[in-house]
């Protein structure tokens, strides 16, 4: 089995058919895993980049959080300032559990990642499908060969992905429209470090109502254990990110810091250290086309497509749930 992209969907989806006795060879671009359950360290401090906190109401999901990361997961964000809009307002009902992870919300992914193949680097740029096989080619020019393989990349690339397959089934093409119906939306993210000894912001996340570009403050060194610095990631607004997604990053950058500056006083506008993102494809923006992954017969081999949108729950939480659901059709399926 092959599966194309370590992010959380991949990875729950490759974990179950592993722990089945499966042999399972995930490819991903990049050199770490979790995609955008990312954690990046700057100077030494993990600060997360990607998601803010996991959330979800989800058994399946919830069962996985006590798994792989129980020990370590504790109640986040608790403390919640400005009531402007949220992209998951789902997230904020009180039945459902929100946790970070003092090493980062990354440690989830790595967690599910152990003991599994992984070839990183390794980006899958095209596939061939034909007498029951597929062949996923990378961009480097290997070739992996399988009956069965797994898409669980954003949306956008596994619609790019599938039309670089050599059919002509009506599947693939009806599956590309659906996918033509969502799409995800963009944001530029910034991590900014501190003196420990600025003001506190006395919040763990802040939607600010009266800013036409931060979406989202999340005040990050409230995660850790005995912080070296203070630090914050500064979201910036879907259509805002999207109009400056080619500009040079410190026109953007200096434009977020200056509106946390003006949130939260002018110490937020002058870090000390930064680092910024470019997520071009963030979250599914809107409800997703699709309530469950997709599994298909092309040329007598099978093709399955999860990842977020494909699952109503969207975020980590439905990207989780897609992947292992996919798993589990699998292997129903043998
Ligand atoms: C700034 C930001 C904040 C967010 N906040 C939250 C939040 O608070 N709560 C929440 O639940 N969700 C949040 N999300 C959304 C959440 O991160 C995603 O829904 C979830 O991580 C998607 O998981 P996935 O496995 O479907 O996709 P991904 O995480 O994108 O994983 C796909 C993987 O595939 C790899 N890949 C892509 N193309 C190829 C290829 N051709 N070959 C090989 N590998 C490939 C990528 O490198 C990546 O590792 C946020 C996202 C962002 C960007």
């Amino acid at each position: 089995m092959i599966v194309v992209g370590a992010g959380v969907s991949g990875l729950s989806c490759a974990r179950i058919l592993h722990e089945a006795g499966l042999a399972v060879e995930l490819l991903e671009k990049s050199r770490g895993v979790g995609g955008r359950c990312h954690t990046r360290r700057i100077e030494g401090q993990p600060v997360d980049m990607g998601v803010t906190f996991l959330h979800g109401d989800d058994p399946v999901f919830l069962t996985a959080l006590g798994t792989y990361v129980g020990h370590d997961a504790f109640e986040w964000p608790v403390s919640l300032a400005g009531d402007g809009p949220t992209c998951a307002p789902g997230s904020l009902r009180s039945s459902v559990r929100r946790v970070a992870i003092p090493a980062g919300l990354n440690a989830f992914p790595k967690a599910l990642a152990e003991g599994l193949t992984i070839h990183r680097e390794t980006m899958a740029g095209s596939i061939s499908m034909a007498d029951g096989v597929c062949r996923v080619t990378s961009t480097a020019g290997a070739v992996f060969e399988s009956r069965k393989v797994v898409l669980a990349i954003p949306l956008e690339q596994a619609r790019d992905l599938l039309g670089t397959i050599n059919t002509s089934s009506k599947d693939i093409a009806g599956l590309r429209a659906l996918m033509q119906m969502s799409s995800s939306s963009s944001c530029l993210t910034v991590g900014a470090l501190y003196p420990v000894s600025t003001p506190d912001p006395e919040f763990d996340v802040m939607h600010p109502p009266m800013s036409s570009c931060v979406a989202l403050l999340s005040h990050d060194s409230s995660k850790r254990t005995s912080p070296a610095y203070r630090a914050l990631v500064i979201q910036g607004r879907t259509s805002w990110s999207r109009e400056r997604l080619e500009a040079p990053k410190d026109l953007w950058s200096r434009a977020l810091l200056e509106e946390a500056g003006r949130l939260l006083g002018n110490w937020a506008s002058q870090p000390l250290f930064v680092h910024e993102h470019r997520w071009r494809f963030a979250r599914i923006d809107g409800a997703p086309a699709f309530r469950r992954p997709v599994l298909t017969q092309v040329g007598g081999a099978m093709l399955g497509v999860t990842g977020e949108g494909f699952s109503e729950a969207g975020g980590v939480a439905g990207a989780f749930v897609a992947g292992h659901d996919l798993a589990e059709r699998l292997l129903e399926g043998l």
